[in-house]
């Protein structure tokens, strides 16, 4: 986080007036909207968020207690801001920023002590650049001048800077640079590093926000089949606790074909981000072999971290998100849990007596959200690269409670909903992603991607397993009434086929080495075979063969290991005419 640490800029002084919290008012604090300033002696770090008069209200990002009126406050005269640059993948932050290793080693522990600063980026390491352009060609804002091998996967495109007017390129220079060193001059009289900084709650400029067409392909079966995510998309997991939204977002953030991923934990119990910032720095990219870290940032804020940081976590990582899809990457933006997020906003604005809306949230939390969500999107950059951003969102109804505002509101932005159920996790089917209950608007822009790229009747087929679902849904009822001997056979065998259709192909382990990813021609190949089944099963009853003779075939338990078989194809081939001959056998 940078905080404009050269004192010119450095305004007049004011004076606390009270502390209540995270929330401090002062007054005589020349000051704009949104100015990071420092409060008290031990200039603890804090934003304004209101000014009325001679009065600004401030809320700190730090443990207040202690800090008492009469104390200064001092004024940098600069908005919130990230500092952008080589060395912000492989980084864990907290929610302001600040590099948590860094204020270990400050520190000696990992919890916050106050009054520490440290900047985002590491100004000493160098970075090797190799310039893309040559002196004398015209760069734009936004304009790519060259590369620096970030990590193992990732090459970082050093940009002009949004608000920079451009012009021709004087000196450019190959070598080995720290982020602040000048690497090009413009004859704009402007000169480029390494290092930008970007206000957090203002959008990075794009040209156009275009509509998605290519899925973010996760490689979770229930995902890609049926409820699949756009890359540039916004989608919602509200789930209670325990139901699998961690291990979701996780299987996410290794799997999807993103390029780059930026995974917030936003207040979520201290132990459980301690699990990520320990799990994460061990995880292997499968896709590489790499360590997945060398294509992540993550900015972990714990419960325990005081409130004001967890409001600004979420903008922290939206602004990463939007410079590295500036360089024409995908980047997906996971976010654990909105729902802390929004309890950290509720506090703030209760401490500043606003007028509450639904259950104590502030008016403006469905603005908020939206906010949020809306920088999400696929995007023709100013520099004329394509990128996107896609956010995921974790929310944490208390009580497991759909109807609660944070889900509410978040179901109006997100065109993804995939509803986390209690009673699947209490019945051990993962991923425990209610069918009936959630949705994609993607599906349908999508559907070319998916005929051209995996099968050409890939909707159909999809639809297919829609309506044998439906159907069992409506069965169930009254299966529950009168038990299933009483259904006529041919429903008795569309449960059956449903049921291959949830434990077969709906169901996916993410612990499984082959299990944990399926790609979509599996996907789509599994699927097939259950539909053959079905179409082998029906013409089998209808020339009279009993439903229980037909569910006894040898080979319909193989249905089950399709998941977890390696050669996939060659497995599913032979059962196919397994079941075939089988299935005919019969009569
Ligand atoms: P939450 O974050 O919603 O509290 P978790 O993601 O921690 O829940 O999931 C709880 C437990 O459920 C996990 O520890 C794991 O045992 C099981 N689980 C969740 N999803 C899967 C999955 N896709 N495959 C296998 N087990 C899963």
């Amino acid at each position: 986080m940078s905080q404009a640490q050269d004192t010119e800029t450095v305004q007049e002084d004011g004076v606390i007036e009270s502390v209540s919290g995270p929330v401090v008012t002062a007054t005589d604090l020349d000051a704009r909207m949104n100015d990071v300033v420092y409060v008290g002696t031990e200039g603890l770090m804090g934003e304004v968020i209101e000014i009325e008069g001679n009065i600004t209200t401030i809320q700190v990002y730090e443990e207040t207690s202690g800090v008492g009126p009469g104390e200064p406050v001092e004024n940098t005269g600069e908005p919130l801001s990230v500092d952008l640059g080589p060395g912000v993948l492989d980084a864990i932050y907290d929610g302001v920023q600040r590099p948590l290793d860094v204020l270990e080693e400050k520190m000696g522990t990992a919890f916050l002590d106050r009054g520490v600063d440290a900047p985002g980026i590491d100004f000493e390491t160098e970075w090797e650049f190799t310039p893309t352009v040559d002196v004398g060609d015209t760069v734009e804002a936004g304009d790519v001048v060259g590369e620096v091998p970030e990590t193992e996967s990732i090459t970082h495109k050093v940009m002009v800077p949004p608000d920079y007017e451009g012009g021709e390129i004087e000196s450019i220079e190959s070598g080995e640079f720290t982020v602040d060193e000048i690497i090009a001059e413009l004859s704009s009289g402007e000169s480029i590093t390494m290092h930008q900084e970007w206000p957090v709650r203002q959008a990075r400029p794009a040209d156009t926000k275009e509509t998605p067409t290519v899925p973010l392909v996760s490689g979770q079966r229930i995902l890609d089949g049926l409820f699949p995510i756009a890359k540039g998309g916004t989608a919602a997991i509200p789930g209670p606790f325990g139901s699998g939204k961690t291990v979701t977002q996780h299987q996410l953030a290794k799997w999807a074909d993103a390029d780059i991923v930026v995974y917030v934990g936003c207040g979520e119990r201290g132990n459980e981000m301690t699990e990520v910032i320990e799990d994460f720095p061990e995880l292997e990219d499968p896709k590489t072999g790499k360590p997945l870290m060398s294509r992540t940032c993550l900015i972990a804020n714990t419960s325990n971290m005081p409130v004001a940081a967890r409001e600004s976590c979420i903008y922290t990582g939206i602004t990463i998100a939007e410079y590295f899809r500036d360089m024409g990457y995908d980047v997906a933006l996971m976010a654990d849990s909105t729902s802390r997020w929004a309890e950290a906003m509720r506090e703030i604005s209760s401490r500043l007596e606003e007028m509450p809306g639904e259950e104590g949230y502030p008016a403006y939390l469905a603005a908020s959200l939206s906010e949020f969500y809306e920088r999400a999107g696929k995007f023709q950059n100013i520099n004329g690269t394509e990128g996107s951003v896609t956010a995921i969102g974790a929310v944490s109804p208390p009580g497991g409670d759909f109807s609660e505002p944070v889900t509410q509101n978040t179901l109006r932005i997100v065109k993804t909903f995939w509803a986390l159920d209690a009673d699947l996790a209490e019945r051990r089917h993962f991923p425990s992603i209610n069918w009936n209950e959630s949705y994609s608007l993607y599906r349908q822009q999508l559907d070319p991607w998916f005929r051209d790229n995996v099968a050409d009747d890939w909707p159909e087929v999809r639809q297919w397993a829609v309506d044998v679902l439906d159907e069992e849904d409506e069965l169930q009822e009254i299966v529950q009434l009168v038990g299933k001997d009483a259904l006529p056979e041919d429903q008795q065998l569309t449960l059956e086929v449903a049921r291959y259709l949830r434990e077969a192909w709906l169901q996916q382990n993410a612990f499984h080495d082959v299990d944990t990813y399926c790609e979509p021609k599996k996907t789509y190949r599994m699927l097939l075979a259950i539909r053959t089944f079905n179409d082998e099963a029906f013409d089998a009853l209808e020339a009279g063969v009993p439903v229980e003779e037909i569910q006894d075939v040898d080979a319909t338990p193989r249905l089950n290991r399709m998941n977890t078989s390696d050669e996939w194809n060659e497995f599913i081939d032979d059962l196919e005419s397994d079941l075939e001959e089988q299935i005919r056998s019969l009569y």
